[in-house]
């Protein structure tokens, strides 16, 4: 029999709404090109028994209770706070930028309340704030602005500062205290099984259907009936009519190193101005496993191959714009994520838009 539903992605979007849906009694097939659940959020064991997140660190954290209350449901939680440090000049820093940043990077010795006025003069005042180059020299000024966002920024998007909207850069905050923690969100925690065990319990339920290896495009046409809740890329789905909407993309470069068994301080450290990739990321930090060796992961970003990131810039919105717009005018169809909505959705965000997505569709007359 034909499922009320058919899904498209087993990522955040697709699960989420495939579980509420279910709860409300109707029937979900959910497919995914790729052959595993979880879609970018997804972690396996490694070879070596290292649990890695296959498409780069994932760090779960949230100011939504209700995001966090709906997720614990299908799993337990480890408390975790991520930490990051940057190598400026062959120096590791906190980043955020905070005092301790700021007094070693230029042998101060400032107290809490001199960073603001500190701050004060190296910054440059910018009104309006449009772009991410405003809002990092808004903050910091011109110098802290290219030891560490300008290169970074160029490396992983391929564009500068100023090419890309206020919200890329508005990510990071400015400290003036010594809080070195990379989220400041009232919920930090990681799954204490791993996502993908999180999301195998979130589908696990007897009204969901779950294919893999199964892509949209190449069985759409034999689809008859039924609501589609479509959670890739929304210039796919329309054929790229308006012409293709650019997507960031990144190569990671996993490795094992068997006789290590800590490679770095902390979860993730940032190389904003040297190497071809972004930052290395130690896996055992996020997970609190134990194990005599260690897995780390290398992030290189690419113009081409899987999408990963939206793209925020003011041209890249108004193609959007055109593709949404042609997405309101299709029934049947509800496009939900970070690829489907081309936003630069945290996991919470994409969690929360597909808990409002579904209950917009459970609450629609039949
Ligand atoms: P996805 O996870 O991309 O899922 C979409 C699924 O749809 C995919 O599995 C895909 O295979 C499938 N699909 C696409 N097209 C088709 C098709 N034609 N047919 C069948 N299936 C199809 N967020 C955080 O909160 N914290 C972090 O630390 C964090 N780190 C990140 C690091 C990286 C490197 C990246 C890329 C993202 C990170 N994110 C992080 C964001 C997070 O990955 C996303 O918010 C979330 O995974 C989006 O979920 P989604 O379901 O919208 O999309
Ligand atoms: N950024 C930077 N230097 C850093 C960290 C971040 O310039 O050390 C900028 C960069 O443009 C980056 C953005 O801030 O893409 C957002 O950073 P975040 O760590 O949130 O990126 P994500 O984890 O989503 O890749």
């Amino acid at each position: 029999m034909q499922p009320d539903y058919l899904i498209v992605g087993a990522g955040f979007s697709g699960a989420v709404c495939a579980r509420e849906l279910a709860d409300a009694g109707k029937t979900v097939h959910v497919i995914d090109k790729r052959p595993h659940i979880a879609g970018n959020a997804y972690d396996e064991l490694d070879a070596h028994g290292v649990l890695i997140h296959t498409y780069g660190p994932h760090i779960f954290h949230t100011n939504s209770k209700k995001v966090f209350e709906w997720l614990s449901r299908f799993t337990d939680w480890r408390f975790y706070e991520h930490r990051v440090l940057a190598v400026v000049e062959g120096k590791h820093y906190p980043i955020p930028i905070n005092r301790t940043t700021i007094n070693s990077l230029y042998g101060l010795n400032l107290s809490e309340e001199e960073v603001a006025p500190w701050l004060e003069k190296a910054r440059q005042p910018r009104d309006p704030i449009k772009t991410s180059e405003d809002v990092v020299l808004n903050s910091v000024g011109p110098d802290l602005c290219d030891k560490f966002f300008r290169g970074y920024t160029r490396k992983q998007w391929g564009l500068d500062l100023s090419e890309l909207s206020a919200g890329v850069a508005a990510r990071i905050p400015t400290r003036t205290n010594d809080d070195d923690r990379y989220f400041g969100d009232t919920f930090q925690f990681m799954p204490a099984q791993g996502y993908t065990e999180m999301f195998r319990r979130m589908l696990d339920h007897p009204n969901i259907k779950v294919e893999l290896g199964v892509d949209y495009f190449a069985v759409r046409d034999r689809l008859k009936g039924g609501h589609t809740i479509y959670s890739g890329p929304i210039d796919a789905f329309f054929g790229y009519q308006h012409g293709k909407l650019p997507y960031r993309s990144l190569r990671f470069d996993h490795e094992h190193l068997a006789d290590v068994s800590q490679y770095q301080p902390v979860g993730t450290v940032n190389y904003p101005n040297d190497h071809d990739y972004t930052r290395i990321t130690e896996f055992k930090h996020l997970s609190g496993q134990q194990h005599a060796g260690t897995s780390i992961v290398r992030e290189y970003p690419q113009a081409e191959g899987d999408p990963y990131y939206p793209v925020p810039r003011p041209e890249n919105e108004a193609l959007y714009k055109r593709y949404a717009e042609m997405a309101e005018a299709t029934p049947g169809v509800t496009f939900v994520g970070r690829l489907a909505q081309y936003r630069y959705y945290n996991m919470d965000q994409v969690v929360a838009a597909a808990l409002k997505a579904a209950e917009d569709l459970i609450k629609r007359p039949a």
